[in-house]
């Protein structure tokens, strides 16, 4: 249940949701205007993002316009009604910020992974009313996220949130980061009061994934989302491939279903989404493999047919199940299950691989 205290972002919200949309970088003054004017239309947008300084993972690429942008965010607060949020990385973007009328900022998720840095922000804030919403650091450690929060509250803040804007993937993966719904529900068990919000964005790293991902996180009852929108996101000089069209975005916000949240029959319901939210993204991965695996045994079929090998391999075979139950051994997983799944994939590879064989004879003896 969404406690009243916990929501000081009730003063940025409308309806008791916050709706923080904007472009990945403040570009120039006409896309600012233009997508603060396009977002502004929409009703349920309260708060307009924009990076000033981005961090980017390699240098060369485009840093954000920096201090200039500041002209271009005063204008968007002049003339619409929406307030606005900058990313901080430094005690100096903070003094900035805060000179300049920046209502909300945010510590982005590079940043939440070194305490140093959180220390000196947290330092540079004390004292400030200072508005913060801190997202997860960049691999899966709660810990760090909660240390973050935690050194800005002890610098007295008490205006702090969170953004769940995914982990890190060190395997393939369907999104750019792996959404962790399971840790968020523990981060709102450990701090009850902290406002959550969720960056579906930055989770999906793409445009289609992000109306799915959105609406699971407001199903886990968060109370707001940020999300990236770009009057032209073809042109984007940064996250150009996840950012929606205010067209685009006006379509997700008609589509979002807030469901009451008072029972606990609905809190169970919610954590169960939670799990089976993780089982979706698992099980998109597993398909991922699976179907690059077969492709690599198209390969394989290919090459044994021009060098006239066997398909079956008796030997590889063995060396295939052998090692596989010992690793499927260490994983927990029972060795009836293992060595069906494996036989499974093998038989399929097998089919596989005589198809392309097939096709390639056919080709070799067209040839003659
Ligand atoms: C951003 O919000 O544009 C950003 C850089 O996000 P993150 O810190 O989540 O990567
Ligand atoms: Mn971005």
């Amino acid at each position: 249940m969404r406690k009243k205290k916990a929501l000081w972002v009730r003063e940025f919200a409308t309806n008791d949701f916050l709706m923080i949309a904007g472009p990945c970088s403040a570009e120039s003054e006409q896309q600012v205007m233009n997508t603060a004017l396009a977002l502004e239309k929409i009703s349920g947008v309260s708060v307009f993002r924009a990076g000033l300084w981005k961090p980017r993972t390699r240098p060369g690429s485009f840093e954000g316009v920096g201090r200039e942008g500041f002209h271009w965010l005063k204008s968007v607060k002049d003339k619409t009604r929406l307030r606005i949020a900058v990313e901080v990385a430094s005690p100096r973007h903070v003094e900035e910020c805060l000179k300049n009328g920046i209502d909300l900022i945010w510590i982005g998720a590079r940043t939440t992974s070194n305490p140093f840095s959180v220390e000196e922000l947290a330092r540079s804030m004390a004292g400030t009313n200072a508005a913060v919403l801190i997202k997860n650091p960049l691999h899966t450690d709660l810990n760090l996220w909660l240390g973050a929060i935690e050194r800005l509250h002890k610098a007295g803040l008490n205006r702090i949130g969170a953004i769940h804007r995914g982990f890190f993937p060190y395997s393939y993966s369907v999104t750019r980061n792996i959404p962790r719904w399971d840790l968020l529900i523990e981060l709102r068990r450990i701090m009850p009061e902290l406002p959550v919000i969720a960056d579906p964005s930055h989770i999906a790293g793409n445009t289609k994934m992000i109306p799915k991902l959105a609406q699971d996180a407001i199903d886990l009852d968060v109370q707001g989302l940020m999300i990236e929108v770009h009057s032209n996101p073809k042109q984007a000089l940064s996250d150009s491939g996840q950012q929606l069209s205010p067209a685009a975005f006006f379509k997700l916000t008609e589509k979002l279903n807030f469901r009451k949240s008072s029972d606990s029959k609905n809190d169970t319901e919610k954590e169960l989404q939670a799990f089976r939210s993780q089982i979706d993204v698992i099980d998109q991965q597993l398909f991922e493999f699976l179907s690059q695996r077969m492709e690599i045994a198209k390969g394989i079929g290919n090459f044994k047919c021009r060098n006239e090998i066997t398909i079956l391999q008796l030997k590889r075979w063995e060396e295939i199940l052998t090692t596989r139950m010992k690793w499927g051994k260490q994983y927990g997983l029972s060795e009836e299950f293992t060595k069906k799944i494996l036989q499974l994939i093998h038989e399929e590879a097998i089919k596989v691989q005589s198809k392309v064989m097939n096709q390639c004879k056919d080709r070799t003896s067209g040839d003659d």
